[in-house]
């Protein structure tokens, strides 16, 4: 009888052996359906084997075979590359790597979707022009609609017209276009486009890392596509990340342009489950060219792979912050060097690792130095006090100029501060008393619309409170800036202007995010008030004017990346000005001007920053010079948690006798000791070499299964976003 050894995608180190029924076949990779004591679970056959440890007659059998293609035998290598690195379960690991199983037959929307002329189609149709026949007649009611022919308008055409338009369809002469945007004309590549895109696909066929440094606006993703039309053409897929769902559209609207011929689909966790599962059984059989998703398509087959894009790289949502703890970028490399194919990391910030491997070699830096629309320049930088007197709730004398002189020239502005809600706290005037969330260390904010304090770390909601529950004083007031109080100062000081206002509470609908994004594209809005949702890769043409305000904030705090990370949205806000030839301008708002983030900014010099944190982190022995695994525990009592760290740290002294190039913290509370009723505490392991780090890790993790914590809920989170 043959035994199939299953990896479940639960939190058990060990594989799990059951008998194949007669008449069934599975091999490594495919996916079974199977009971462990009552519950059923899907789980990825590992091996094949005739004996198990386990006696025969114990063992259950495997209950059914998924229709699914068996894993390929590289994902299962990726997956067990994860599961070894980022220290978790393989079963965990290989979970990620499928498709969602159940529910969800896949929406048609792409039949939906309006079709325009490809590239290729305005040339090969141009003959018909001013001619007369139903192809003629055809081609001249498209080329007149640059967002193409809408499903209710293919509706009134003739069989024949239709006829016509489903051979063009099949020649590539006309192409879905996913949003009414984007028309499908490409630009010509100038210099520093070329050579970037050249050196990529010189290495096409080899694994090559490269960091595309190109500032906001310098036309990365016309690199990418080029490159990624050159791997396609010789037969390759190309592997496209991207930080977020929302950019996806617009990205997809770009590469239809770029890429008529070649079909492309996107994965993320925004689609519907099959639609995923089409996208990927369409990557897998090798049909679809080009894959665009978000950090959980770095695991999708791809038999033809041939070059991996990332692009905004330095951006934290490529790391999974539970579960399995991976880094989608790092995990791309990795990728790229199994498959033996070229990576492009891009970004005009690159992230302290990225710049650190640049910096030896290790990467080589491709670079794009000026904006590539015509016209375009990089925006003039402001600053302008935060603390002003004059200042309407923030808003401050020299941005409420700046707005007006933006909207008296017909143009857009955004303004942006990096909090949602009301206010971030509430607070007693007389006593001091401010509101707090009972189940977390941390403030509440104020919901002025809702009259409520909401906890943005749990979800806890309770009423605005009347009267100051510690004195009795009815004096309570909202301290600081977000995005709902100045939307309502902008409102109040701007009152003719259009105003919309995009954060996580606007579009948490689906479908508000595009909605929002379509008025700001046609004109309907003036002046856009946002957190960092805004910061990210949008190109609105029409936007010459960025304010900045509370930025001084990310510079008091204790996590040590905050530098980093205040720099590169600092300048990917102030990057959404002036990209289409119109002048740009950035006010920001500090009390510190002369801060190197600030520095850094208005002289358009990340190099320089990048190098002074690079060497920062050297001296204090931090990641990217140093790598770090982070142990992190929670429970209900306090005490339960120490005693969980305590023990792990003994075994960790106990290991370190033998492993000496790795140093061991004591355990500490968390940065946020408290978070949903949890206690919660931290210990960092680090050492200056990362396969030493690795062999200490594995060897804890082991016998950190022998520490008692049956309260107790553990991770191991390896290159930690922060601690
Ligand atoms: P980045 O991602 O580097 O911020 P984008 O790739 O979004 O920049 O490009 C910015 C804008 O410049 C886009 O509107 C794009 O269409 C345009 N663009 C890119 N390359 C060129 C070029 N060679 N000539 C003219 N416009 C270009
Ligand atoms: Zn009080
Ligand atoms: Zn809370």
């Amino acid at each position: 009888v043959t035994i199939a050894r299953v990896a479940l995608p639960i939190n058990a180190e060990q594989a799990f052996d059951y008998w194949l029924p007669a008449g069934l076949e599975v091999k490594p990779g495919s996916v079974v359906r199977v009971r462990l004591g009552r519950k059923a679970l899907l789980g990825v056959v590992v091996a094949c084997t005739e004996d198990s440890a386990v006696d025969a007659a114990r063992l259950a059998p495997i209950d059914e075979i998924s229709p699914l293609t068996p894993l390929p035998a590289d994902v299962l290598e990726l997956a067990g590359f994860v599961a070894g690195y980022y220290q978790a379960p393989l079963g965990l690991a290989l979970a990620l790597a499928l498709p969602p199983l159940a529910g969800g037959v896949p929406a048609r929307r792409r039949e939906e979707s309006p079709l325009a002329l490809t590239v290729a189609g305005r040339a090969a149709l141009s003959q018909l022009a001013g001619r007369s026949s139903i192809a003629a007649a055809l081609h001249a009611q498209i080329a007149a609609l640059p967002n193409g022919l809408t499903i209710d308008e293919r509706k009134q055409l003739s069989v024949a017209q239709r006829r016509v338009l489903s051979q063009w369809r099949k020649a590539g002469h006309v192409a879905a276009v996913p949003a009414l945007r984007d028309s499908a004309s490409v630009p010509q590549l100038n210099l520093d486009q070329r050579d970037a895109a050249a050196a990529i696909i010189g290495k096409l066929g080899t694994f090559a890392p490269f960091l595309l440094q190109g500032i906001t606006g310098s036309g990365k993703t016309e690199v990418y596509l080029t490159a990624a039309a050159e791997a396609i053409a010789r037969g390759g897929q190309v592997l496209v990340l991207v930080p977020e769902i929302n950019l996806t559209p617009q990205f997809e609207a770009r590469v239809r342009a770029a890429l008529p011929s070649a079909t492309a689909v996107s994965l993320h966790s925004g689609l519907a489950a099959g639609d995923r599962r089409a996208a990927w059984q369409a990557a897998y059989d090798g049909t679809a060219a080009l894959v665009l998703g978000t950090r959980l398509a770095v695991f999708t087959p791809l038999p033809r792979l041939a070059l991996i894009v990332v692009d905004e790289e330095h951006d934290a949502s490529f790391k999974q912050q539970e579960g399995v703890r991976y880094h989608a970028r790092d995990v791309a490399v990795f990728r790229a060097r199994q498959r033996d194919v070229p990576i492009v990391l891009g970004s005009a910030t690159p992230a302290l690792e990225s710049w650190h491997h640049a910096r030896q070699d290790r990467y080589q830096r491709l670079l794009l130095t000026t904006r590539a629309s015509p016209g375009a320049t990089l925006p003039r930088t402001i600053f302008a006090p935060d603390r002003d007197a004059r200042a309407q709730e923030g808003l401050g004398s020299v941005l409420l100029a700046g707005l007006r002189r933006c909207l008296a020239r017909g143009e857009q502005a955004l303004v942006f501060v990096n909090r949602r809600g009301y206010a971030p706290s509430y607070k007693c005037t007389a006593c001091g008393w401010e509101a707090g969330c009972p189940r977390c260390s941390a403030r509440l904010t104020v919901h002025r619309d809702a009259r409520q304090l909401r906890c943005h770390h749990c979800g806890h909601i309770e009423q605005l409170h009347a009267a100051c529950p510690t004195c009795g004083n009815i004096d309570l007031l909202p301290r600081g800036i977000g995005t709902q109080r100045l939307e309502r100062a902008l409102a109040s000081a701007l009152p003719s202007a259009r105003i919309a206002r995009i954060d996580r509470d606007s579009t948490r609908r689906r479908g508000a995010f595009a909605s929002l994004r379509t008025q700001v594209e046609e004109g309907t809005v003036d002046v856009l008030v946002g957190t960092q949702m805004l910061a990210k890769g949008h190109d609105f043409p029409r936007l010459t004017l960025v304010g900045v305000l509370g930025a001084d904030n990310a510079l008091y705090s204790a996590d040590f990346r905050a530098t980093e990370r205040a720099a590169a949205l600092l300048m990917q806000v102030a990057g959404r000005a002036g990209r289409a030839g119109l002048a740009g301008e950035v006010i920001v708002q500090t009390d510190f001007p002369d801060h190197a983030v600030y520095r850094a900014l208005a002289t358009d010099d990340y190099d320089r920053l990048a190098d002074t944190l690079l060497h920062e982190r050297k001296i204090a022995r931090l990641p990217p010079c140093a790598y770090v695994g982070l142990l992190l525990a929670q429970a209900h009592a306090r005490a339960d948690v120490d005693r969980f760290l305590g023990a792990a740290h003994a075994a960790a002294l106990a290991l370190e006798q033998t492993d000496a190039g790795v140093e061991i913290f004591s355990p500490v509370p968390a940065l946020m000791a408290r978070r949903a009723g949890f206690e919660r505490g931290q210990m960092v392991v680090q050492s200056n070499r990362r396969g030493e780090l690795q062999r200490f890790l594995t060897r804890w993790r082991a016998t950190l299964a022998a520490v008692p914590s049956s309260r107790v809920r553990f991770a191991i989170d390896v290159d930690p976003m922060g601690f």
